[in-house]
């Protein structure tokens, strides 16, 4: 039986980074980011971003804002909420879609809004990406320029992840080194399919 397995974690946790190493290893990893961002290029997507906050959504070329969008739903979760209401079916649709077309034994499936969007519907197991808030902080002031405000702004619009690593069946914690991380991973992949 083929398994699939959900890879989630706080924001600048270490998601992308445990999928590129999955990846190394040799295993199918499917980024539901990509997805999101392909979303903002579909028409019936647009039309109901373009009715859901106006013009002022959009580029000169017609194009979805995705930086103004950003900084307006972060700061409202009601205005997040109706995003991720347009954006979510489109995202699990493609994702369950892709998930069906592949024969990889193991599939993982990177979604940031695991446990919030109830994408666990479509997972087997589910991996945490682990780093205390604090490091998160850190990492989004690193690699985003983000000052310490926009970085807790970011963090506190999604689910703490405290309670992500409780509903995990594997933790992986990447608040060490690389290399740290690495190991983990590898002394848990002989049990993710089990
Ligand atoms: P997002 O939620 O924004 O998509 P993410 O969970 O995918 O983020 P990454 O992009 O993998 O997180 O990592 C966030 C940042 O922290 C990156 O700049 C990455 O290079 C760095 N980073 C990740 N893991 C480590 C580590 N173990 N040590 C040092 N830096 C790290």
């Amino acid at each position: 039986k083929r398994a699939v397995i959900g890879l989630t974690g706080g924001i600048a946790s270490g998601k992308t980074t445990v999928a590129n190493m999955l990846e190394e290893f040799g295993y199918y990893v499917l980024d539901s980011d990509k997805i999101a961002h392909q979303a903002m290029h579909d028409s019936k997507i647009k039309k109901q971003i373009d009715e859901t906050f106006g013009d002022i959504a959009f580029d000169s070329k017609g194009e979805v804002d995705r930086k103004f969008l950003g900084s307006v739903v972060f700061k409202d979760p009601i205005q997040l909420a109706k995003l991720n209401s347009i954006i979510h079916p489109y995202v699990y649709h493609h994702l369950e879609h892709m998930i069906a077309s592949r024969h990889n034994a193991i599939v993982f499936v990177d979604v940031p809004l695991l446990f919030e969007a109830k994408f666990t519907t479509l997972t087997d197991k589910n991996i945490v990406v682990y780093a205390p808030k604090e490091i998160q902080i850190q990492r989004l002031m690193d690699r985003n320029d983000f000052t310490e405000e926009q970085a807790l702004e970011r963090i506190e619009a999604q689910m703490p992840i405290d309670e992500k690593r409780d509903l995990a069946d594997f933790v992986v914690d990447n608040s060490g080194r690389l290399m740290d991380t690495r190991k983990q991973l590898l002394h848990m992949l002989p049990h993710i399919a089990e």
